[in-house]
């Protein structure tokens, strides 16, 4: 059966770093497809600064050279507030039961207990926590004790009594980011091997990230 992955983020613009953490998540799990995820108006952080379209249509042109990546704009045609469970839900849906495995940044699972029904998330998909080397992760301490008693430890991953997992993946971060590349392209510098070559011609064409001219 085929199994899926979902690597969500902002990709303002998405970046070299993006690709190469979203293949080393699918190598790790043998992944037969990554959802690139675009986030419409993220929870807890500043509005992005292109629009969805953009956003989308960067991540489409970055993935053309990587055929385990995919375009995937199910949180952008979303009415309202987007909740990680309706996203989850969705792609299992279309997956047709195959297996779900969600990629998050630590930031990011630090703040699960204020998601909309972790405890319905975490019952439909194995959980992966993205750590650097020299950091490490509590899995048990951001949940809510409720659904930290519904967990087993097994050695590499903890196990929820619905059959999904929760582990940690060790992934080597490059040193770009998102708001690195705006900062670089407001300040008219060069942001060749941070972006895909198509996504770096995207940018120039459409003037993102640019100074406002009034
Ligand atoms: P910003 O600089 O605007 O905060 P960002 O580069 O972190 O953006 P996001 O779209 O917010 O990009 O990131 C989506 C996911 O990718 C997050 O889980 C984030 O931790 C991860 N990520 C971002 N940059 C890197 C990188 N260089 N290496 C590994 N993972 C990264």
């Amino acid at each position: 059966m085929k199994k899926i992955g979902i690597f969500g983020g902002t990709f303002d613009p998405i970046h070299v770093g993006h690709l190469s953490v979203a293949g080393e998540f699918a190598a790790a799990f043998g992944l037969d497809q990554v959802l690139m995820m675009v986030a419409a108006i993220p929870p807890h952080r500043d509005r992005p600064v292109a629009s969805p379209e953009d956003r989308l249509q960067m991540v489409q042109l970055a993935v053309q050279e990587y055929p385990g990546l995919t375009a995937s704009d199910l949180e952008l045609v979303r009415e309202g507030p987007s909740f990680t469970l309706d996203t989850v839900k969705e792609v299992r849906k279309e997956a047709e039961g195959a297996p779900i495995w969600m990629a998050l940044g630590g930031d990011a699972y630090s703040l699960i207990s204020s998601w909309y029904r972790p405890e319905d998330v975490l019952a439909q998909v194995h959980l992966v926590v993205l750590t650097r080397p020299g950091y490490s992760v509590d899995l048990m301490s951001p949940l809510p004790k409720i659904l930290s008693e519904r967990y087993t430890s097994n050695g590499d991953a903890y196990l929820h009594d619905s059959g999904g997992s929760l582990r940690t993946l060790q992934v080597s971060p490059l040193d770009v980011s998102s708001s690195m590349i705006r900062k670089a392209v407001f300040e008219g510098e060069s942001i060749r091997d941070l972006v895909t070559v198509e996504v770096s011609q995207y940018i120039q064409q459409k003037g993102l990230y640019r100074p406002q001219t009034v």
